[in-house]
């Protein structure tokens, strides 16, 4: 494409259509008028957005590429500024420079970055950084059974909430005296209002019927009471959505059990991570499942489960589908439904192809073969599903 042809995003689009399906839109070329009725919003930079990458450790540079390659195949109207955070550093300033990068451009994709549990106390997770850092205070994450992946229970479709700057999380852990160390686990009232409240708001706007607060209240009545009371004040503004509460070891045992019973759930730190990886296992593990960050002013996206996958880098084994539909919620929230539509409905295609799954799913198909089908789907359904 030519720095001409991308003044604009519905500029790129029309290239998009007409570079790849001439015979329905006709040959590109840059002068036309475009006429179709799904026109992406006004974007930014000269019809462009930048967005914050970083790979990340593990298997995170490779999902990276991936991203990089289909969102050129697609012609995405996405530049990327990569920053580079070398997760072995004592110093902070590679993750400081991340951090003033993604304020500079709003939003970020990132793979993980691994936390050395041999350095000293005084080194903080870089990830937690981050999002504490830029108040990214709810990390959703939406876990739906897939066609054509094979798993225990069928009919899944749980959105998890989780608050993602305070509980136990906050880094503050003490050996005053040897052999006794004391952790604080922190909750406040004004966060535990702003993530229920952000619960019933999804809920509302997804027209999903049913809240439910994951907490421990009977053991730490006042941290865990304090937030399952915001939860409960927070649902009286939203008569027409059920709330109910359900002890976190319950809630697991229920999980694992009759997890079609769950519609949102609301819970902090912890448990979000815990619930997290139970529902990422339950519809076919941390390959497929996207995850993402969102605070007022900031949005960054990562696989739902925040798997380095350290034991597989390089090895062109690991599932690319959790990194792709990550950079599909990406380009929702830059409101370029158009592309996320395309480009998720050719990930979903593809992993309905069992003979395309990669080792994580029982198959031995290679990520590079993942991604190669992907773009073939891509060809092959693009026009329907650009003329939304
Ligand atoms: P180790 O494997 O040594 O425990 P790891 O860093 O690879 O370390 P995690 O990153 O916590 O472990 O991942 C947990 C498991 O999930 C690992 O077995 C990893 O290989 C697997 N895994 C994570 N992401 C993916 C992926 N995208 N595709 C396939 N397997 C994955």
């Amino acid at each position: 494409m030519t720095a001409r042809c991308v003044r604009s995003v519905s500029g790129s689009l029309q290239l998009l259509l007409r570079n790849r399906w001439p015979k329905v839109y006709g040959a590109a070329t840059c002068s036309q008028k475009h006429t179709y009725t799904s026109i992406p919003p006004p974007a930014q930079y000269g019809g462009r957005h930048t967005v914050t990458l970083i790979p990340g450790d593990g298997i995170g540079p490779e999902l990276a590429n991936h991203v990089r390659e289909l969102f050129r195949f697609c012609c995405v109207p996405v530049d990327f500024e990569v920053v580079n955070v070398d997760s072995t550093m004592a110093s902070e300033d590679d993750i400081n420079n991340a951090i003033m990068a993604i304020r500079r451009n709003g939003v970020a994709l990132k793979g993980n970055l691994e936390t050395n549990h041999n350095l000293p106390p005084s080194y903080k997770s870089r990830n937690n950084l981050l999002r504490t850092t830029l108040d990214l205070y709810a990390n959703v994450m939406h876990c739906q059974s897939l066609p054509g992946v094979r798993t225990r229970h069928r009919n899944i479709d749980i959105m998890i909430i989780r608050e993602n700057t305070e509980g136990e999380y906050s880094s503050l852990e003490h050996e005053n005296v040897p052999g006794v160390v004391e952790c604080l686990k922190i909750i406040t009232r004004t966060k535990s209002l702003r993530i229920a409240d952000y619960a019933f708001r999804t809920a509302r706007e997804k027209g999903r019927t049913r809240v439910t607060a994951v907490h421990k209240a009977n053991i730490m009545k006042l941290g865990d009471g304090l937030f399952l009371e915001c939860c409960k004040e927070v649902a009286s503004g939203y008569p027409e959505i059920t709330f109910d509460s359900m002890i976190v070891d319950n809630t697991t045992m229920q999980l694992v059990s009759r997890p079609q019973q769950f519609d949102v759930m609301v819970m902090p730190n912890l448990y979000g991570n815990v619930v997290s990886n139970v529902c990422a296992g339950l519809v076919g593990g941390p390959g497929l499942v996207p995850g993402a960050n969102y605070g007022e002013d900031y949005a960054v996206f990562e696989t739902g489960t925040r798997n380095t996958g350290k034991s597989i880098a390089n090895t062109n084994t690991a599932n690319p589908t959790a990194m792709l539909l990550a950079s599909c919620l990406l380009l929702d929230h830059l409101k370029l439904h158009a592309y996320a539509n395309m480009i998720r409905r050719a990930i979903l295609s593809t992993v309905t192809e069992t003979r395309l799954h990669t080792a994580d799913l029982g198959g031995q198909g290679s990520t590079s073969e993942v991604v190669q089908s992907i773009m073939k789907a891509v060809e092959s359904t693009g026009p329907r599903t650009l003329s939304l």
